[in-house]
């Protein structure tokens, strides 16, 4: 354990305050993360819009005792603390982190690459728990704030560390470098990903290679051409730079010679056979997987595992049990109005703590269910680990626990001394499942958390809803992710309101919410107040704007604490009486001026009777005033959006001067913040962007959130002039190939999409539509991809195939397409 002084010698920082005690075990960078109190030392990071420096005494009271800062504290207010000055937080972050890699002399393998990075280290670690216990980067913990949280779970037991990097401008390798110091490297490949930041591709090749500056051995593949020059001129400088034994190559390739040279893959249904040579010698592998993008890392793990000197036979035998990896954390709905998030492939602390913060984040249903295996090769004691894991538990507010497996079951007495929380404890999966009763969960949500062995994923198919097969998956990393690029645009102190009308754009309600409450977003708004009562007993705390607030609803209004927009002077009498006869005061309303879109709102000439009827009385107060742009995307109308500016602005103020009392004024949506700057006053309206669509300058830097995927019903053969669907109209030119899918116009498929206008893509293929959309299902040209199989997925829209494609065929906008998608469609959530 260290200590505030020792880590302030290290950081030459300035010691303003010692007590000595407590010692420290834990970094904590975000305040909502906090579990151990006693022993975490907060390092609060600054950026541009944000400074952590503000939860300070919120984490004081709360019992944190020891702060590293970049700004001066009020030392009287926290009498307790040990408290450390430095320049620059992050970088005194990334400065202790490396000083604490320093400590251990074990050998580390350093991952980086475009893609593939995650997969290639959770492989190793299958691989390789047998021979060593092995630290690794929790999920794709790979950024600048990630790498240290990883590389600072170090302890004296582990024998291996594996950890990823992945950057996004130059510069940022040479901090991570430091702090992994690797001592083997893997290159994974080089695409065409994430260039923004980078000027070259040969640019971004060189600032990752910076990782190996210091290491022993790299390992990649030379077939990519660039990467394999790039590679050679480095290993030339970096021999020259250091006297020191220089950087050692193990390049593979499947074209020219190589220390590993692949000689052939070969591929049934289900396993991949590659056969190599190996100085001189043959060897081979089996896989069960059969994508390219597996063999390339199973490649790279062979090739490591043979630097370490592991049997072939040995390798053959663990390669062939490689395993699936979760990627990501699915929340799905489950029997009895349950919600459940399964992460069954794997158990360990670091995963265990982000699941932990995802269920935390659902507040949809009262009871919160954890159902965990052993976790094995911890390193530590399972007195102190399941220890951990309870105070874990406790701090996220679990209510109900079920421990699996034997160790787990020794240890039950920590987890029934946690006040509050009910356990239940079996001895494996199997006695799990014989006495599993259906009626034991209810409106719960629900974490499956298991090793491997345990098998959780039979747990999993007891408690989740079958799942149909045509489903809208909703990915909230990439949600969060653009929510933040939005938030890196306002100036500070502007408020952020997200639109979540309309079922969040089609994605979904609670779950957006949620995701949203959780990033600080301010403000929530609905069409109706039936969806703003579903956030509410879903959960959801914030406060919430209701824009169609009908007269039918407003005691529902009332009764759940909404806030409605009133547009008119008679809706807003209306509304006032409502207020009067409930014996409410100073009830928030937002009030909406047309400023050109001629849809709702007050004009101009009305404000004066507006101002008199909301002074006159105390039943109501203008928490807002806003108007809506009718065309901030287009550059063609910006004199029109900057007329629309003008007269909200002299509107606004009118009405404010009236009043007597500001409000927060907005006016801006997703294109207007970046378009329209000067526009975002005091809050913003944040939608479409959230969901990932923008046709301007934003494109590039958000990221795909809906994909709606289906899957092929049935494969035909058909002989030329042989016709398809409804009305006959589609007749095979030749020999053709139909894959009927599960999807129609029922499902939000437009109809006008019919007769290849629309089409979909089958394994990273695109695929007409063949003939007439029908309700539920249509058919697709698949002549031209043979290996299409019933049962293959085919995506509707995604990554790939973006929904602006779509709507464009469709001639349509996005909005209609996305808001168009039935609530038959299951969506599925989940975060990377
Ligand atoms: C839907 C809506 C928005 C969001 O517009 P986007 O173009 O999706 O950002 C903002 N304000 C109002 C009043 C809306 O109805």
């Amino acid at each position: 354990m260290y200590h505030a002084a020792n880590i302030s010698k290290v950081l030459k920082g300035e010691l303003l305050q010692d007590r000595g005690f407590p010692g420290i075990a834990h970094i904590l960078l975000d305040s909502r993360k906090l579990i151990f109190p006693e022993t975490s030392l907060f390092i609060p990071l600054v950026s541009a819009r944000r400074n952590a420096h503000q939860y300070i005494p919120v984490l004081y009271e709360k019992g944190v005792r020891n702060f590293l800062v970049s700004e001066h504290l009020p030392l009287d207010q926290y009498p307790d603390a040990n408290i450390i000055l430095v320049k620059d937080t992050l970088q005194a972050l990334h400065q202790l982190v490396a000083w604490h890699r320093q400590q251990f002399h074990i050998p580390v393998i350093g991952i980086t690459g475009s893609n593939g990075k995650t997969i290639v280290k959770e492989w190793l670690f299958q691989l390789l728990e047998k021979d060593y216990n092995i630290i690794r980067s929790p999920k794709s913990y790979n950024s600048q704030i990630g790498v240290p949280l990883s590389v600072w779970q170090l302890q004296p037991e582990h024998q291996l560390a594996i950890f990823e990097a992945g950057i996004s401008q130059p510069g940022e390798m040479e901090h991570l470098e430091k702090i992994i110091r690797p001592g083997i490297g893997i290159f994974t490949n080089i695409g065409e990903a994430h260039n923004e930041g980078f000027l070259t591709q040969r640019q971004k090749i060189n600032e990752k290679l910076v990782l190996f500056a210091k290491s022993e051995i790299l390992i990649y593949c030379k077939d990519y051409l660039e990467l394999n020059e790039c590679v050679l001129n480095f290993h030339t400088q970096i021999g020259k730079r250091d006297n020191q034994q220089g950087l050692q190559l193990l390049a593979w390739s499947r074209k020219t010679d190589a220390d590993l040279r692949i000689i052939s893959v070969d591929k049934d249904q289900t396993h991949t056979r590659i056969d190599a040579l190996y100085q001189n010698a043959p060897l081979h592998i089996r896989i069960p997987f059969v994508d390219e993008g597996s063999v390339e890392n199973a490649i790279h793990c062979w090739a490591l595992m043979l630097y370490l000197g592991i049997a072939p036979a040995v390798i053959q035998q663990r390669m062939d049990l490689l395993g699936n990896i979760a990627m990501r954390l699915e929340l799905k709905q489950g029997i009895n109005n349950c919600s459940v998030i399964n992460d069954s492939y794997n158990s360990d602390l670091g995963s265990l703590t982000i699941a932990l913060d995802f269920l935390q984040q659902q507040q949809q249903h009262p009871t919160r269910t954890v159902i965990l295996s052993d976790i094995l090769q911890s390193g530590k004691s399972d007195a102190s680990l399941y220890e951990e894991v309870a105070g874990l538990l406790q701090q996220k507010g679990i209510h109900k626990f079920i421990g699996i497996g034997k160790n787990i079951n020794r240890e039950k007495k920590r987890f029934q001394d946690v006040e509050g929380l009910k356990s239940l404890f079996f001895p494996t999966t199997e006695a799990f499942i014989q006495q599993f009763n259906q009626q034991d969960f209810q409106h719960e949500t629900i974490l499956l958390k298991g090793a491997r062995i345990y098998e959780f994923e039979r747990i999993g198919k007891l408690l989740e809803h079958k799942v149909h097969q045509t489903i809208l998956e909703i990915n909230l990393s990439a949600m969060a992710h653009n929510v933040r690029q939005y938030q890196s645009l306002l100036k500070p102190g502007i408020k952020l309101m997200a639109m979540v009308k309309a079922f969040s754009y089609g994605s979904g309600s609670f779950e957006i919410a949620n995701l949203l409450q959780f990033h600080g977003v301010d403000y929530l708004a609905v069409a109706y107040a039936d969806e703003g009562v579903e956030l509410r007993r879903a959960g959801i705390t914030m406060p919430i704007m209701v824009m169609n607030p009908e007269p039918g609803s407003f005691d529902a209004i009332l009764q759940w604490n909404l806030e409605p927009e009133i547009y008119s002077l008679h809706l807003l009498q209306q509304f006032e009486e409502e207020v009067r006869s409930s014996g409410k005061t100073d009830f928030p309303i937002h009030i909406k001026l047309d400023t050109g879109m001629h849809r709702l709102g007050f004009e101009k000439k009305d404000i004066p009777a507006l101002a008199l009827l909301l002074t006159e009385n105390g039943q109501l107060k203008v928490r807002s005033i806003f108007s809506h742009l009718a065309a901030s995307e287009d550059p063609g109308k910006d004199a029109f959006t900057q007329q629309q500016g003008r007269l909200f602005f002299d509107m606004s103020h009118e009405l404010q001067k009236a009043l007597g009392y500001t409000g927060i004024r907005h006016i801006a949506n997703s294109a207007a913040i970046h378009r329209h700057p000067e526009l975002q006053l005091d809050m913003v309206r944040l939608g479409i962007g959230m969901y990932g669509i923008d046709n301007g300058d934003m494109r590039e830097k958000l990221r795909n959130v809906s994909t709606l995927k289906t899957t092929v019903a049935q494969v035909k053969r058909l002989q030329p002039g042989e016709t398809v669907g409804y009305g006959a109209q589609w007749a095979a030119p030749g020999p053709a190939t139909i894959a009927t899918v599960r999807i129609g116009y029922a499902d939000g498929y437009p109809r006008c999409l019919s007769n290849g206008v629309g089409k979909m893509l089958i394994h990273g293929k695109l695929a007409p539509v063949a003939g007439i959309v029908a309700m539920d299902m249509l058919m697709l040209d698949v002549t031209h991809i043979p290996e299409v199989a019933e049962g293959d997925e085919v995506i509707v829209f995604g990554k790939d195939l973006p929904v602006q494609q779509l709507a464009q065929w469709a001639g349509t906008i996005p909005y209609e397409i996305l808001t168009g998608i039935s609530q038959r469609v299951k969506r599925i959530y989940f975060e990377e």
